[in-house]
């Protein structure tokens, strides 16, 4: 599907909700502020999974998957640096971030700026869960710097293989709520207040991750890792903090998740 349709089903979806805008499929101010104000929820097919507990809450409306939200920032382009290190040249695996910013769109697009700006590069995600990409950006081959040091199953500077999703939020020591409290230490994840990430960025994340499974063959759900993990992998416990106590629930847990619902539905 075009960015357009997809910005034109935003744009129709939020005029039901009592925005007035143009349904045109370019994403202008307009879009923005109607969208700062309005939750973009995923359609759901019913399934019956049993879900465990501690992600239940997050996981209630997503009960199938649905193309995700881009948002292409006008004028913004990453480093060419080609395709994933990988036979089908496509990412077999994602990090998971936090940006140590705020959340509203124009946070999210200015965030893309700064990673080109520094020469990393990968998504970015809003509160609502849409996603913010630079112009000429293939989200399944186009890599680009986000995990630093890293390994993971072998696999050492995981940025060639991995995609990466920035999740914008305050993170560990946020003066932001919510907060979620992460008392003890536990494996990879750093004691500390966090501030969590929205339920719509949850949703978000899921259904991304199952969408791209079902149009990735090279993505392997046992490679979706915390960028807190692959720290820790690479013997540098604790030199990141994302996700960490942001994600409502624990990186395996959030893998077993995912491969529970690609199971149930088939992919
Ligand atoms: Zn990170």
């Amino acid at each position: 599907m075009k960015i357009e349709t997809l910005v034109k089903k935003a744009q129709a979806a939020m005029n039901q909700k009592g925005a007035t805008l143009t349904v045109d499929g370019k994403w202008g101010p307009k879009s923005e502020t109607a969208a700062a104000h309005f939750e973009f929820k995923v359609e759901a097919i019913l399934d019956n999974l049993v879900i465990p507990e501690e992600v239940s809450k997050t996981n209630e409306p997503i009960l199938g998957i649905t193309e995700p939200i881009f948002v292409t920032v006008k004028g913004s382009k990453f480093k060419d640096r080609g395709n994933y290190e990988t036979p089908s040249g496509k990412f077999k695996g994602l990090t998971v971030h936090y940006t140590v910013s705020g959340r509203s769109a124009a946070a999210a697009e200015n965030m893309v700026r700064f990673l080109e700006s520094k020469g990393y590069g990968c998504m970015v995600m809003d509160e609502n869960g849409i996603i913010y990409i630079p112009e000429n950006f293939d989200v399944f081959k186009t890599w680009g710097y986000h995990s630093g040091v890293s390994e993971w199953k072998g696999i050492t500077g995981v940025s060639d293989h991995f995609a990466g999703m920035e999740i914008c939020c305050w993170g560990i020591g946020s003066g932001v709520g919510p907060f979620r409290d992460v008392t003890t230490a536990q494996g990879y994840i750093i004691a500390g207040k966090y501030q969590q990430y929205t339920a719509a960025q949850e949703k978000a994340l899921i259904n991304f991750i199952l969408w791209a499974k079902t149009k990735n063959p090279e993505f392997d759900l046992d490679y979706v890792a915390g960028h807190d993990e692959l720290r820790k992998e690479a013997q540098e416990l604790g030199d990141k903090q994302d996700p960490g106590g942001s994600l409502s629930t624990t990186m395996p847990a959030f893998r077993q998740l995912l491969k529970t619902k690609a199971k149930a539905l088939g992919i």
